[in-house]
């Protein structure tokens, strides 16, 4: 396999297709086929946002994938924003439709046609729904496997509510749901307020989830947007407050996709392949029986073994496919199995089995009683996968004050006065986007090119 450090692209393209992830050998540019192994990790991803996202009272519910042009062109600014990446149904078997009906880029429009039906009254506040569906959008843009591709596998939720300020304590709601997942995948993350020409079109204001990834470049995870007004004006969303006036509700929504999934994969990974936070490891412990004279007592013992860590809920397999137990080890590290048993005539007399962390060189045995504490191995590898992910991220975006120094690969913390101009000087002598003022944050200092009065922000060239 490919140096992870020496070119991370090639390393990330060739893992994805040794771990068989995704094929993107499908005849549609940036249209992959999920294979079990990705699909697995991508579903467990569900699992984890579906149940924060209940813990919250957000519940789940599958919109149409069509949208008809006149519903999506209701909202001017949010339709502009998508307009080139937008695919059209224009025909139903051999007649002309009516009305075209666009593939949703996302589901604003689709979901606010029904909202006024259901929303009437404050009592039906706030209202919070989430789906976890495709999306499509014509990528113009070079394609890459879960980072770029033009059939989008997408998280949305989204919320309406009497006021501004209660809108505004649903985006904090969105910050604590997301803090959770981003624990269970091991990650670090900047919270950056977009610029408003990099907002999400339609919202008021847009807060990204961005990481710095290997290849120096950042990548966008995830976003909430504070809609304020804007949509309910448009597709005339109101409710009756307690005096009986109507009024408009006020929106949010939150958006995470497969790039989480892209960035587990870059940011955890090593030379040897993936390494898997244990909640999205399709197989948590991998069970290599070792061939020996009793072999058939070896195969049995290893076979209980994994009845019983099976019990305490815990993904386990026997691998008793017919190769050497070095190709089996190779195999499941590069498939980032956390943990790994190995079985022979020793452990099979002892009553024990030898423990191996997918982080760590070193092998411990274990007893058979202390199966028990398997939950404490598995955070072991997780510990270590947080740790080793804390210090790239500190690494990796870092505080400048010069100007020239903003050439450096890494990602950028540096005061900015939040005008295009600045972020264009930047953008055209370094390739670094201006990813915003890093949200919370009151620290103030002198613009990294004007030198007027700034705000503590971020820059990064982005995937
Ligand atoms: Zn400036």
């Amino acid at each position: 396999m490919e140096n992870k450090k020496d070119d991370f692209s090639e390393w990330y393209n060739e893992i994805i297709d040794l771990a068989r992830l995704s094929d993107k050998r499908y005849n549609i540019k940036g249209m992959n086929v999920w294979l079990p192994y990705g699909l697995k990790m991508m579903h467990l991803i569900d699992d984890i946002i579906r149940e924060y996202s209940e813990e919250k009272n957000i519940q789940e519910v599958s919109f149409p994938v069509l949208i008809s042009r006149e519903r999506l062109e209701v909202e001017f600014e949010h339709v502009k924003g998508f307009e080139n990446e937008i695919y059209w149904v224009t025909h139903g078997g051999k007649d002309k439709l009516d009305i075209d009906l666009a593939l949703r880029p996302t589901s604003e429009s689709a979901m606010y046609t029904m909202f006024p039906l259901w929303i009437r009254s404050h009592s039906d506040l706030p209202f919070k729904i989430f789906q976890i569906v495709s999306v499509y959008r014509y990528e113009t843009k070079h394609t890459r496997s879960f980072i770029r591709v033009r059939e989008i596998h997408f998280y949305e939720a989204h919320t309406a509510h009497v006021d501004y300020e209660d809108a505004e304590n649903q985006m904090r709601e969105y910050l604590n749901i997301w803090e959770k997942v981003a624990s269970d995948l091991c990650m670090d993350y900047s919270l950056d307020i977009r610029p408003d020409w990099d907002k999400f079109p339609g919202a008021k204001y847009s807060v990204a989830f961005d990481t710095p990834m290997p290849g120096f470049r950042s990548l966008q995870v995830g976003t909430i947007h504070e809609y304020g007004e804007n949509f309910a004006r448009d597709y005339n969303i109101k409710y009756e407050d307690e005096k009986g006036t109507l009024k408009y509700v006020n929106q949010t929504t939150f958006g995470l996709s497969e790039r989480l999934l892209a960035a587990i994969i870059g940011i955890h990974g090593d030379d040897k392949g993936l390494v898997l936070p244990y909640k999205i490891a399709p197989v948590q412990v991998i069970i290599v029986p070792i061939a020996g004279e009793n072999y058939d007592n070896i195969l049995n013992y290893s076979r209980e073994i994994m009845g019983e860590i099976k019990k305490f809920g815990v993904r386990a397999d026997v691998d008793e496919r017919d190769y050497t137990p070095g190709y089996k080890f190779n195999d499941w590290e590069m498939r980032g199995v956390p943990l790994r048993f190995e079985i022979g005539n020793r452990e099979l007399n002892e009553n024990t089995v030898t423990l191996s962390f997918r982080t760590q060189k070193k092998k411990i045995k274990i007893k058979r009683e202390e199966l028990s504490k398997i939950y404490d191995y598995l955070n072991t590898v997780n510990d270590d996968i947080k740790n080793k992910a804390k210090a790239f991220f500190e690494d990796n975006l870092v505080m400048e004050t010069s100007f020239e120094n903003l050439g450096t690969e890494k990602m950028v913390k540096a005061y900015w006065c939040g005008s295009r101009e600045c972020s264009d000087k930047i953008e055209n002598r370094f390739e670094k986007a201006a990813l915003g003022r890093v949200y919370n944050n009151s620290d103030s200092g002198k613009c990294i090119v004007c030198g007027k009065g700034g705000k503590l922000s971020v820059f990064s060239r982005t995937y």
